[in-house]
């Protein structure tokens, strides 16, 4: 009888080590990024109350309606694997007090997400973001200071030049009802040109109309009205100045009318960062002003804004351009390589040594030759090779070799560490 094997379920998958350094890369990027800029480190839990999602993503959005991963704990609970980080950061700014602390409020996260989406390529179910929020600031800068700094993210991981800013403004709940009162009139009056989705989003969700995918609608949206005709004095204002502070400091935006948030409590600027020129696959982020989610919430109302960024997405674009160098790989700095019962002993009491003092140390434990060992040296790119034969293990000496030159010394051991260290700086 064959054993079952077993595989990852379906939009999942192993991030394997030589990914991992992909992911170390870019996180540790954005995290010193968004460090600098003042924001703090925040996780919340993997999943949640489902009302918590329905209430703050909203019922009539592909996240709610198709893609949640719903279940019942075994005391009845509703619960929800997190879709996405907004909901919950806004849930914990309220649950722990945050009203309280000195505003804005400004947290980052990287976390995995979960959707129940139709996998392919860039696509997974569960999947990891980067993303941030800043909570309490109603300002058009505090707007620019978010673009800007996903935009630093990005040129700090080498992709600045292939990445364009998509921007829009899709005004308040004073300016939209008027937009969306337009545009369903002209939605009704071109129906026989629509695909059957979005007959359907014309009477629950019209703003959603403008970014069907179907080729079929897309002339309609060419001609579709635009929300910033639409737009409010006081929205029409701040994004005035989003777009002149943008210009001040030279980052550069395509203003796409298409750009849109379904909700009511989305509010004024809206923001993707596409890699290549059609949205399909290649947003790599996307964010903007939900002035209106603290208040769903129960808590006063505050001005908000935020972005999530897709990890696995990023990496798939910095690894389909081989030029940009990912200078995040794991070192050696020092391989100990050893012959002997006695010399193996040494090997480790050395190789703990440098642990403790963390420089990065492997060595060869079993029993290949030292010329075996030294290939493996090799391989990992160690800077220093130790040897320790019978000889060195008796005199409690060792030989380093110094790899790229081939240069060699005797040391004793007690005296090794300090010197590699020495060397190393
Ligand atoms: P969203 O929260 O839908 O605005 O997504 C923000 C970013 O997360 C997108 O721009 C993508 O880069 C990434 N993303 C969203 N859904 C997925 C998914 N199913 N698999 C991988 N990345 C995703």
């Amino acid at each position: 009888m064959t054993k079952k094997t077993f595989q990852v379920p379906r939009g999942t998958r192993d991030i394997l080590p030589d990914d991992q350094v992909y992911f170390d890369y870019l996180n540790s990027i954005f995290k010193s990024v968004v460090k600098a800029a003042g924001f703090r480190q925040i996780t919340t839990p993997a999943f949640e109350d489902t009302n918590l999602f329905v209430r703050g993503v909203g019922k009539e959005t592909d996240i709610v309606e198709k893609e949640m991963y719903t279940f019942r704990d075994k005391s009845d609970n509703l619960l929800t694997l997190r879709p996405e980080g907004t909901a919950p950061i806004v849930r914990s700014y309220l649950e722990n007090g945050m009203q309280s602390w000195s505003q804005p409020v400004k947290l980052f996260y990287t976390m995995p997400m979960y959707r129940y989406d139709r996998p392919q390529a860039g696509r997974y179910r569960e999947f990891w973001q980067y993303g941030l929020e800043m909570i309490g600031d109603k300002e058009p800068l505090a707007d620019v200071m978010v673009i800007s700094t996903a935009q630093r993210v990005y040129r700090k991981l080498g992709i600045g030049d292939y990445i364009s800013l998509q921007l829009n403004s899709i005004g308040c709940q004073k300016c939209r009802p008027k937009y969306i009162k337009e545009l369903t009139v002209y939605y009704k009056n071109n129906e026989k040109k629509i695909c059957a989705s979005c007959k359907n989003r014309a009477e629950t969700n019209p703003l959603r109309l403008l970014d069907c995918k179907d080729p079929k609608c897309q002339p309609v949206i060419e001609d579709a009205p635009q929300i910033i005709n639409f737009l409010c004095p006081e929205c029409h204002e701040h994004f005035r100045q989003v777009l002149e502070s943008l210009d001040e400091i030279n980052v550069s935006y395509e203003i796409n009318p298409r750009l849109v948030r379904g909700l009511d409590y989305y509010s004024r600027t809206v923001f993707e960062f596409w890699a290549g020129s059609d949205g399909a696959q290649n947003a790599l982020c996307g964010g903007g002003r939900y002035d209106g989610l603290v208040e769903v919430f129960g808590g006063k109302s505050t001005a908000a804004l935020g972005f999530a960024g897709g990890t696995d997405r990023t990496i798939e674009f910095i690894k389909s351009h081989p030029e940009i160098e990912v200078i995040y790989d794991q070192k050696v700095d020092v391989f100990v390589v050893q012959l002997g019962s006695e010399a193996r002993k040494n090997c480790l009491k050395l190789l703990s040594s440098f642990w403790d003092e963390e420089v990065a140390a492997e060595g060869g434990f079993d029993k290949e030759g030292i010329s075996g060992q030294l290939s493996i040296a090799n391989r990992l790119k160690a800077k220093y090779a130790l040897i320790i034969g019978q000889k060195e293990a008796y005199d409690k000496t060792v030989i380093i070799k110094e790899m790229a030159s081939g240069n060699q010394e005797v040391y004793p051991q007690d005296k090794v560490v300090s010197e590699v260290k020495k060397r190393l700086k």
